[in-house]
């Protein structure tokens, strides 16, 4: 999704402290777990249920997820009025459809002449090796269909696991450019998770730890509500330029910053 911009910088960062990553001994990497819990925690009590994904069906998430890529949603939606209208927000729809038509429809959300060919790739592949079923595709086991999935065409991991978690009620976690700068801007990762397959590797990762302690059965529900509450920490503080007055997880932040003087301190 296109990333807000803020303009008011408050944050203060320590250099010298470092986090370590959960590649460190088993005891850290459950206490930065446990602060990401606790971060969770916070910004549900902050913001309250986020209901995602904002659509009607398993069909219409999919679609959400591709046209998001680098879009902001306002967009993604102009492009489903326009989908729904042209009766495209079926797979029926969606096979009748030209590609020249698709993309035509489409365009509100930009790169239409990538994301196209992607959806109707995944419509191929819907058709081929799942004998058209959504429902057939979502009882394949989680590993196997994400290694799928990250094979078609214009879906990278997070369009990979929004698709599993929001379309197909997979228990896996998503990450993005939000949680990143989370991440990063609360030193949960050492070194600072990159904008690559490592670092949005290394997100999934973490937010598991975070979730690992509750019930397996609350898991999807859980990863749902935690990426949906960062997108919301996201834009309404931590942009490009955070502000984080009045930001849920200032304190976090706060305590982060007494740790690092603590250990300056103590040399
Ligand atoms: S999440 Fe909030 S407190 Fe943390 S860096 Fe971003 S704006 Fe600041």
């Amino acid at each position: 999704m296109t990333l807000p911009e803020t303009n008011n910088s408050v944050v203060r960062i320590q250099p010298k402290l470092r986090w370590p990553g959960l590649s460190q001994p088993a005891a850290t990497a459950s206490a930065i777990a446990h602060r990401l819990r606790q971060m969770h925690d916070r910004l549900a009590a902050a913001y309250g249920p986020q209901h995602w994904w904002p659509a009607e069906t398993s069909l219409e998430v999919i679609l959400g997820a591709y046209l998001t890529q680098n879009t902001a949603w306002k967009a993604v939606e102009r492009s489903l009025v326009q989908l729904r209208t042209a009766g495209g927000l079926s797979l029926d729809g969606l096979r009748s459809l030209p590609l020249e038509d698709l993309q035509r429809l489409i365009r509100p959300s930009g790169f239409a002449t990538r994301k196209a060919p992607a959806i109707k790739a995944f419509v191929s592949l819907l058709d081929r090796e799942f004998a058209g079923s959504l429902e057939s595709l979502a009882s394949t086991p989680s590993a196997k269909l994400r290694t799928r999935l990250l094979a078609l065409p214009g879906v990278g991991p997070e369009t990979a696991d929004a698709i599993l978690l929001y379309a197909l009620g997979h228990s896996v976690p998503v990450a993005d450019e939000y949680l990143r700068r989370l991440a990063e801007r609360h030193q949960l990762l050492f070194p600072a998770p990159a904008r690559n397959r490592r670092g949005y590797e290394a997100l999934v990762q973490l937010t598991a730890a975070a979730f690992a302690a509750d019930s397996p059965a609350e898991h999807a529900r859980l990863y749902n509500e935690f990426h949906a509450l960062t997108v919301a920490v996201g834009k309404a503080h931590c942009g490009r330029i955070p502000q984080c007055t009045g930001c849920p997880l200032a304190d976090d932040l706060q305590q982060l910053s007494r740790s690092s003087e603590d250990s300056t301190a103590n040399g």
